[in-house]
């Protein structure tokens, strides 16, 4: 292996004299307490290294040592269900996953990885195999499922696959493991390439982070992927596969709403990446996780979900590959047909470890100080979202949800200015919604989604025949509503004329009833799109009620009084999922309060 000697330390960063080649990207180990880094450049007798642990104990002098492949993480059954660092090496936060993660031999009160600590060690599994000797196989082919050890078949949780590496040969299968447990970095396979070459497969294998894993091909976005919330869904809703940034101030609820669909949203599996924001929310929500119940298996939700952590205690180096760390794992359970969506709160304190590292590099700071190659590395990031066909010819995805902190709510500063450039969805938080304790302070002017009419189709499929007209009436009077507020503030509300108050009434109703939804609130925290689709096509009764009355000549001020209209501005709030009968009755009472209204002589005016 190349070596070299470390000539100059500023912060997570050193130079190094090398006596040998290094590949650009290579893992390297630095110093006596053999500290990982990785080499970001080389120059003819000079390697830059960054080095993901505390560098204080390191001087010039200090060796680095090559390794000779790519940083690279190992992808393996065992990750799900635990929580890791920026590079996948185990960590324990409060003792929140000491019982789901015994192997580890971890502090459970250190959120910290024992200096120069590789990976997890390798746990063992049940291994079923779904191929035999004499099969062919390829790069990503599944060899068999992949279960915990000792567990009953209806008390696995998620069902797991080992697959033949995304680089690997094709060949012929010529060894394999009868069904049992195995260790996770033990062979179950051999394989004979066509060129007479041999390697084994485990139930995990190695793969560099920066490197996207190869598919068969992308496919079209045409399914959502389901929030449960409701604004999100039917107003701007995001793809399975597709991209979303949510900027948003401080304090204006980006943790709880990307929380809140971890925990809600219709994935098969979360990688939840918590990058330099503060570590007791980190420990909060995966004591919340372990308690919350998989509605689909009825166990843990944190069985489903990877968390990966770099909170702002944590070396600043290992914040800048967590994104990458993240994206990597959600691309190798898309690799075994599973549907997986990755959250990183927030990608803000990644482009600041960017930035820092970049500093102490010398280079050339461009706007806010940034690196000028921060839009192509949010690119990249970015672009590893997809909606794919595997190697294996099975269907996966992968969609990616962003935060963004804008120093001081600023959208204009670079970070959410080129985010803005690479994703599907903008889910603009609002500082005066949020203050007004309007949650989710999604903005409904400012927000935008690309895959809306790709997924009205979806909504026809359900049943759901009006989606798009509904949605188009719903931001057209969001939009006229802000208008006439203006002129209301102006004018004064009473002196406008009667379809403009109805405007306004009926713009209400969609804030309150549709759009307002508490993520703290045991009944409206989550709605399937069946409830969505149900309060939607109320509301737009109520619309198309309101529009009727006042070619009638009823003023909105009587529908407003009528009971009818606290029952729909309540409703998200009263009515559970499945009560199917409580929104009929509210069908049948709107249909009631119109006809007696219609009935009732219309008042004088004045
Ligand atoms: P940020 O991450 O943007 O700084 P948080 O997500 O921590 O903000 O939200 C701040 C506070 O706002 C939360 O502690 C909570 O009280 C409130 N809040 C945010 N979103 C919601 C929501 N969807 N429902 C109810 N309360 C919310
Ligand atoms: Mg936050």
């Amino acid at each position: 292996m190349s070596r070299a000697i470390t000539t100059w330390i500023s912060g997570p960063v050193l130079r190094a004299a090398s006596e040998g080649a290094f590949l650009l990207r290579e893992a390297v180990v630095v110093g006596e307490d053999r500290l990982l880094g990785e080499v970001i450049r080389v120059a003819r007798e000079e390697i830059t290294v960054q080095v993901y642990e505390d560098t204080s104990g390191l001087r010039p002098g200090d060796p680095v040592e090559g390794s000779g492949r790519l940083l690279s993480i190992r992808l393996g059954p065992g990750i799900l269900g635990n929580i890791f660092d920026g590079l996948l090496r185990p960590i324990g936060v409060d003792g929140a996953t000491a019982e789901s993660c015994p192997e580890t031999e971890m502090a459970a009160d250190a959120a910290w990885v024992r200096p120069g600590m590789r990976e997890a060690p390798a746990g063992r599994f049940r291994f079923a195999p779904t191929v035999a000797v004499g099969d062919r196989v390829a790069a990503g082919t599944v060899l068999g499922e992949v279960g915990p050890e000792g567990a009953e078949p209806t008390e696995q949780g998620l069902r797991q696959r080992c697959l033949v590496p995304p680089d690997a040969a094709p060949g012929e299968i010529v060894e394999l493991a009868d069904a049992g447990t195995a260790a996770e970095d033990a062979a179950v396979c051999t394989v004979r390439t066509d060129d007479g070459g041999e390697y084994d497969v485990a139930l995990s294998h190695r793969w560099p982070v920066r490197l996207p894993r190869p598919v068969a091909k992308r496919l079209p976005t045409d399914e959502p992927m389901l929030t449960g919330q409701r604004i999100l869904d039917c107003l701007f809703p995001i793809a399975r596969g597709g991209t979303a940034s949510i900027p948003g101030g401080f304090g204006t609820g980006k943790t709880v709403l990307l929380e809140t669909i971890a925990k809600w949203c219709d994935a098969d599996v979360i990688v939840y990446v918590g990058c330099g924001e503060r570590g007791n929310e980190l420990a909060g929500l995966l004591a919340e996780f372990l308690e919350l119940e998989d509605p689909r298996t009825g166990r843990p939700l944190l069985d489903r979900t990877v968390v990966i952590a770099n909170t702002s205690n944590m070396p600043v180096a290992a914040r800048e590959a967590s994104i990458y760390t993240g994206i990597t794992v959600a691309e190798y359970f898309r690799d075994q047909g599973l549907d997986v969506a990755l959250m990183a709160d927030s990608t803000s304190r990644w482009a600041e470890a960017l930035r820092e590292v970049s500093g102490r590099l010398g280079e050339l700071p461009g706007e806010g100080g940034y690196p000028a190659y921060l839009s192509s590395r949010l690119a990249d990031f970015y672009e590893r979202a997809a909606r794919v066909e595997t190697l294996a010819g099975d269907k996966g995805s992968v969609s990616v949800l962003g935060a963004v902190s804008p120093p001081s709510g600023d959208f204009s500063e670079p970070v959410t200015n080129h985010t803005r450039r690479y994703v599907g969805c903008l889910w603009a938080l609002d500082v005066r919604r949020a203050q007004a304790r309007f949650y989710p302070a999604i903005h409904p002017l400012t927000s935008y989604s690309d895959s809306a009419q790709g997924l009205a189709r979806w909504w026809h499929s359900e049943g759901c025949t009006r989606w798009e007209t509904l949605r188009r009436r719903f931001l057209t009077l969001l939009e006229d509503e802000a208008r006439l507020e203006r002129m209301a503030r102006i004018i004064g509300r009473d002196a406008m004329p009667a379809r403009q108050r109805l405007t306004l009434l009926c713009a209400q109703l969609i804030n309150q009833a549709f759009l307002r939804q508490s993520a703290f609130s045991e009944i409206d925290r989550y709605a399937t799109p069946q409830r969505q689709a149900v309060m939607m096509r109320l509301i737009g009764s109520f619309i198309d009620a309101g529009d009727k009355l006042l070619e009638e000549g009823v003023p909105p001020e009587r529908i407003n009084e009528a009971p009818i209209f606290r029952a729909l501005m309540r409703m998200g709030e009263e009515i559970p999922e499945g009560d199917w009968e409580r929104f009929s009755e509210l069908d049948r009472e709107l249909t009631a309060t119109v006809r007696r209204l219609r009935e009732e002589p219309a008042e004088v005016q004045v």
